[in-house]
Formats: C-alpha cells, structure tokens, sequence
C-alpha cells in the first residue's frame, strides 16, 4: 500500500534535476549516510557522542516508569555507555568531534565489540530517553498515525505486534518500529545494545522507536513481569517526537 505522505518525501528528496534523469531513488539507510541525519537534532549535523542532560526529571514518568529506576538507568548504566563510548573511540581513532555516531553504526563490523555494545547503548538510551514524555501528554496523529495504520491495519495491531517483539526478545534488548530501505514500517527486536543502522543487524533500517526491554529498565519496579513494563509504557511514548523522527526520514 502507498503511502501518499511518503511519496511526496521521496519526491522532494530526488525530485532534483540530477535525481530525476538518474532515476534514483535512495534507500532510507543511503539516505541517513548521505544527507548527514542524525536523530539529535533532524535535519543537522551535530552527533555528540556524549551523554545528553535528560530532558525531564527522574520522577516524570511515574507511575509508569518509577524516578529510582529512570536515576540509575540513567546515571549508572547509560553513563557508563558514553564512557565506555569514548574510550572506544578514543582507540580506534573517531574522532568525536566531527564523526557521525550514525557513521559508526552502519559500518559497526569494522569496529572493536567494546564500540558495538557501547556505541549501540549510546544511541539507543539517547533515542530513549527523548522517546518518552509524561504520561498521556502526547497523542498518536498525523502522518506517524496514517502510516502505522496502513502498514499494521490498525494502532491496536501495531501496539501488539511491537509488544510481542519486546516480550519475545529472550534475554536482554531492545523492541523497534523501524523505516525499512523500501520505507515500510516494520516491527522487531534486537539483542544487547544492537540497534538497526548496524550493518550486523538482521533488523536493518532507521530506528524509529525504540523500547528497553533490559532488566535493569524495570527490574525495581515490575520484577519479573516485562509485560506489565511495556502495556505501562506506552502511557509515556513522547508521540510529538517520535512523530518529527518519522517526518525527518
Ligand atoms: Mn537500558
């Protein structure tokens, strides 16, 4: 099924005189690689590869996500991502200052397994920690909301079927809403810090929601229960952020 929005993008983005006679049609990973996207600020250039304030407090998202948690996620394990990021790049020679951390992903294979888990935990909290807002102060609309029902048939289906990626995932890591290359939205699951722009991934594409299914995400809270963690968290999904990262692709 095509999607009307979509087409007008393609059409913007090689709607020039050059993509017209070449015929192209740029891949939504091509497009990440040559337009110098990076989801910290869409449409820029700016990647850093350092941790970011966090945008609400620990307790803003309670019920659904308790402060304690979000304080230790945050200052412990994702600290300790960035940290561990930097010393990666530090030896083997990325320069943070004007690398791509989105370069690095899709060409992950040629990196250490240190760059791997802590370039992919890098990014993925960072996506994290943006994709998520007070609870029910946002709303599922627009060109996100179309897409998802025509990709999934309904917002219900696409909430279950990502919920089972993340319920599925056995061990640690993460549930996706990815843009495929042929622009369709997909559903899937990652393991570790693994994330969809690395060339390794068997989910490939542009990340465009992601979900911590890692214990340390709700351990204190829900225990064992990561069902009980996802139904509650989709009370706190940041839907006006996620829908700019979908429209910036
Ligand atoms: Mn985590």
């Amino acid at each position: 099924m095509e999607n009307q929005s979509t087409s007008r993008r393609d059409f913007i983005k090689t709607g020039g005189k050059a993509g017209l006679a070449a015929g192209l049609s740029l891949t939504v990973l091509q497009t990440i690689a040559k337009e110098n996207k990076s989801f910290f600020k869409p449409g820029k250039s700016d990647t850093p590869f350092s941790q970011q304030p966090l945008p609400y407090a620990y307790g803003a998202l309670e019920p659904s996500i308790d402060a304690m948690t979000m304080e230790i996620h945050y200052t412990k394990h994702a600290a300790a991502y960035a940290k561990n990021l930097a010393e990666a790049c530090a030896a083997e020679n990325v320069n943070t200052q004007s690398a791509r951390l989105e370069d690095v992903l899709m060409n992950i294979s040629k990196y250490s397994g240190k760059m791997r888990n802590n370039g992919g935990g890098h990014y993925n909290h960072e996506l994290f920690w943006k994709s998520m807002a007070a609870p029910n102060s946002t709303v599922l609309q627009g060109e996100l909301k179309t897409a998802i029902e025509q990709n999934f048939n309904s917002v219900d289906a696409f909430k279950t079927q990502f919920a089972d990626a993340g319920k599925g995932r056995f061990g640690s890591g993460w549930a996706w809403l990815v843009m495929a290359n042929d622009k369709k939205l997909v559903i899937g699951s990652t393991p570790n810090q693994d994330n969809p722009l690395m060339d390794i991934s068997d989910l490939k594409g542009f990340p465009v929601l992601g979900l911590d299914v890692w214990e340390h995400a709700y351990y204190l809270k829900y225990q064992n229960k990561r069902p009980d963690y996802i139904a509650a968290w989709w009370n706190v999904v940041n839907w006006d952020f996620i829908s700019q990262r979908f429209e910036s692709i």
